[in-house]
């Protein structure tokens, strides 16, 4: 997607940045200020607000000093904004809100702590469908339409995971239960996502040890129609 910077995606901390002509939005502060600064050239009076997913410090470590900055920090549930302690404000998953030139809208998914995905649309890219940190959705019967681009998590693939050693079972069984594998994140865009629209998919929070980026994006290719432009972040 070419309005977004990819800061940093994965455990070791998630930040995400929407360019457009009248704008910039945040989404994640599981990064140093610093490090976002840095790639946004030091230019941050235009950055309309930041979404936070979850609570987890991959995500939400650095909102403290980003709402410091004086950027507001959104968040998609109440009990989020208890968890990280610190002022948020609230958006409500009935309708969009207004965050400088974006509209915004929440949606729940399955994690170990609450956890929301957004539609996000700006007339420059118009509208994005953005989730990570999900085991599925929370209404699984839940169906997006008039999406035109998809940044999904892909923390792991099945194979991977199994074989992995240095995970004890618990740790694999919270993963499998709280993160979407590779099969996971087509289910959704097979099942929940109308892709007539779609124009790219990133895969985002790809786990280094349970996943091959190059597999992951052969194999969405793959599941995909062609029209398609398909990236790993
Ligand atoms: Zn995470
Ligand atoms: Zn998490």
């Amino acid at each position: 997607m070419d309005n977004m910077i990819c800061v940093g995606s994965g455990s070791a901390g998630n930040a995400y940045i929407l360019r457009t002509t009248a704008g910039t939005l945040l989404i994640e502060a599981g990064l140093p200020v610093a490090t976002i600064k840095r790639s946004l050239n030091y230019k941050i009076s235009d950055i309309a607000g930041c979404l936070i997913s979850h609570s987890h410090g991959d995500h939400a470590k650095h909102a403290g000093s980003v709402a410091q900055l004086g950027i507001p920090v959104y968040v998609g549930s109440t009990h989020t904004a208890n968890e990280i302690g610190i002022s948020c404000i609230c958006l409500p998953h009935d309708t969009a809100s207004d965050i400088g030139e974006f509209k915004v809208l929440p949606f729940f998914v399955r994690h170990d702590v609450t956890c929301c995905g957004y539609l996000i649309y700006h007339a420059d890219f118009r509208t994005l469908f953005f989730a990570t940190d999900l085991g599925g959705l929370r209404d699984r019967d839940m169906m997006f339409y008039g999406v035109n681009h998809v940044l999904i998590e892909c923390n792991y693939q099945d194979g991977f995971l199994a074989a992995n050693n240095a995970y004890p079972a618990a740790i694999k069984q919270r993963v499998r239960q709280y993160h979407l594998s590779l099969d996971g994140c087509v289910s959704i865009l097979r099942n929940n996502i109308s892709l007539k629209d779609v124009k790219t998919i990133g895969l985002i929070h790809l786990s280094r040890e349970n996943t091959d980026k190059q597999d992951c994006l052969s194999r969405l290719i793959d599941a995909v129609p062609r029209t398609i432009k398909c990236d790993t972040y």
